[in-house]
């Protein structure tokens, strides 16, 4: 087993879409970035990165490039999961907070949970994600920013094949 954490944060601003997990959520404000801005995906991804000892997400998608700007980060995210992949890595879960005091982002939990097990091919008890707020102190409180927390642990593909054998023997 390995264990990978990841945080982030980004500004919110006037005239930007607000994209959590995946899903626009309609608010007066949105997550300033050269990508979308999605501070609950790119903390997933350096989760992930960091459990496969592959760094993290500015090494892979520097915002100093332009292919990257604008970009959906689930399409990075997708990204992610074949890197992954490609190294012999499983995914067996990711728990996620974001810290949000406003908009309510509860209603949208459900969609991203699917969005995000749906980029990286898992099932929907793979994924967790849960929102709080700071109780109105410090940066997420005054609403100059949301920020995001993600773990995640990954499993070597051989070890979980040998160990799966081994249960069904
Ligand atoms: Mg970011």
């Amino acid at each position: 087993m390995r264990i990978g954490m990841g945080y982030d944060v980004h500004r919110l601003e006037e005239g930007r879409k607000l994209i959590l997990g995946g899903v626009e959520i309609p608010f007066e404000k949105g997550l300033l970035g050269h990508s979308d801005a999605d501070v609950a995906v790119h903390a997933v991804m350096d989760a992930l990165l960091g459990a496969a000892a592959l760094r993290d997400i500015g090494t892979h998608f520097p915002d100093s490039d332009p292919q990257y700007k604008g970009i959906s980060s689930i399409t990075l995210l997708e990204h992610v999961g074949r890197l992954l992949e490609a190294h012999s890595y499983v995914i067996s879960n990711i728990d996620v907070t974001i810290i949000a005091q406003k908009p309510k982002v509860a209603p949208y939990i459900e969609q991203m949970e699917n969005n995000v097990a749906h980029a990286l091919g898992l099932e929907k008890n793979q994924i967790n994600i849960k929102a709080t707020t700071e109780e109105g102190l410090g940066f997420t409180g005054s609403l100059q920013g949301i920020s995001a927390h993600a773990v995640c642990l990954l499993e070597d593909r051989q070890v979980r094949t040998n160990r799966k054998e081994g249960e069904t023997r």
